[in-house]
């Protein structure tokens, strides 16, 4: 008789190098199961874009186990004894689970083990799901993590690292009731972006093929042309981990410029994990606590949310935001820039509106980030002011940007786009702040 084990999806949406997959079908039978879990969802944890994601995510993910002859099994409330029921249902006697790095994660984690254990059933963590080095297998001399990013990268590119697993062939699946697959309505409620991206292994893979065959090539030159939108945009395929970023590094070809870029950039989502991990509370505290007195001011922090703040470039960056739940990382680094520097407010309050429109939203990088540009994180200039004028010159040069995301700029040509005060564009806003060269 083979044993049966249930693999415990989370944010590894994927069957394709998926250790937490592997692992089970290892076992035996397989029960994949996602919950719906009441404590993510109560809290108003998945904000309509990203519920719309992962409700896409999900069936890509059903469609991908059935051609392997398994499906997803569906489950919602409290996490812990939804999966002790599934568990005592079919009889497996482990579970399987990608380890993660934010506290909820980690009571997740004691509160299943402690409500397996019960029953006499086990919980097994796998790292090197999420992160292509696990956050703690390299850390500097006396201390448990790296909280700067050059010698963690020296490190981390030497490291040592498992190859990416082989998809499992055929899953048995025990009998068991498979429960439906949610609509992006059961996950979170309110608007959606309208161009925002649709979830899933199938159409993430479709972008990785697409990426490492043209995009990749230019990467390192354009990255962070505005115009360009050169990047990748896989961001939330990684953040839901519909892709395995192990599978990313080996196959971008690090011996290009741009490949070289591209896993450059994949090490700094390990960098903001490794940090999360050892320092959960920099979810929303200092990381570096240096006496900030913040702003209060609603007014511009509403004209920061609504892309009206009177410059373009940042504008133009918060209503791509809004339109497309996405942003190139040069553009929030703008952004976040002129609420926490220009404008002086506290970039709490800049995370948490990211963390509603965002579909990559993701507490370690979004939450670190913003503390690298507030200057409370691992930024080692920390009072550097990314001047939104002359980034706008750099990095739309021609105005293009600006114009594609801000409708009353159509007639500033050229650089004069980034200069509505100068004239020629009705219903735009007057410049909430003053700042050099305008
Ligand atoms: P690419 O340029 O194609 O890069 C490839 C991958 O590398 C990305 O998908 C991402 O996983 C990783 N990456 C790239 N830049 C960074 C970075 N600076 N830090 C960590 N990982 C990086 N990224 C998120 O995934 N979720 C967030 O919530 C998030 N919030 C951010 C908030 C601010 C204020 C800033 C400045 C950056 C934030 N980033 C966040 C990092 C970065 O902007 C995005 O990962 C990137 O823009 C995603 O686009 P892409 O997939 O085309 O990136």
């Amino acid at each position: 008789m083979t044993a049966t084990a249930v693999a415990l999806f989370t944010r590894d949406l994927r069957v394709r190098d998926n250790p937490v997959l592997t692992a089970a079908h290892r076992d035996g039978a397989v029960v994949p199961l996602f919950v719906l879990d009441e404590g993510i969802l109560a809290g108003g944890g998945c904000p309509p874009n990203r519920a719309h994601f992962l409700a896409a995510a999900l069936h890509e993910l059903d469609t991908e186990l059935r051609d392997i002859g398994g499906r997803l099994v569906i489950r919602s409330g409290d996490i812990a004894e939804q999966v002790a029921a599934v568990a005592a249902e079919t009889g497996a006697a482990v579970v399987h689970i990608a380890a993660d790095v934010s506290d909820y994660s980690r009571n997740r984690e004691r509160r299943l083990r402690d409500r397996l254990a019960r029953d006499h059933r086990e919980l097994r963590v796998h790292t090197g799901s999420l992160t292509v080095i696990a956050p703690g297998a390299v850390v500097p001399a006396n201390r448990d993590h790296f909280a700067v990013f050059t010698p963690y990268f020296r490190r981390w590119a030497t490291a040592e690292r498992r190859p990416p697993l082989r998809l499992p062939r055929h899953l048995d699946l025990p009998p068991i009731e498979p429960g439906t697959l949610p609509r992006p309505e059961d996950l979170g409620s309110g608007d959606r972006s309208p161009g925002l991206s649709t979830g899933g292994e199938i159409t993430g893979r479709k972008m990785l093929r697409a990426w490492l065959s043209h995009g990749i090539h230019d990467y390192a030159r354009d990255s962070d042309a505005l115009a360009a939108d050169a990047t990748s945009r896989l961001s939330p395929y990684l953040h839901f981990g519909c892709l395995s970023p192990t599978e990313l590094v080996r196959r971008a070809d690090a011996s290009t410029a741009g490949g070289a870029a591209f896993v450059r950039q994949l090490a700094w989502r390990d960098f903001h994990h490794q940090v999360l991990a050892a320092r959960p509370a920099a979810a929303w505290s200092d990381y570096r606590d240096r006496a900030i007195r913040w702003r209060t001011d609603e007014q511009a922090v509403a004209a920061w949310t609504d892309g009206r703040t009177g410059f373009p470039i940042v504008d133009a960056g918060m209503r791509q935001l809004r339109a497309e739940g996405w942003m190139p990382n040069r553009a929030r680094l703008i952004a976040a820039s002129f609420l926490t520097k220009t404008l002086r407010v506290d970039w709490r309050i800049g995370a948490r509106h990211f963390l509603y429109w965002l579909v990559d939203a993701d507490l370690a990088d979004n939450q670190l980030n913003w503390q690298w540009v507030a200057g409370t994180g691992n930024d080692t200039r920390p009072n550097r002011v990314l001047n939104p004028l002359r980034q706008a010159e750099r990095y739309d040069p021609d105005g293009v940007y600006v114009r594609r995301w801000i409708p009353e700029l159509a007639d500033l040509d050229g650089r004069a786009a980034h200069f509505p005060w100068r004239g020629g564009a009705a219903d735009y806003p007057a410049p909430i702040a003053e700042c050099p060269g305008m």
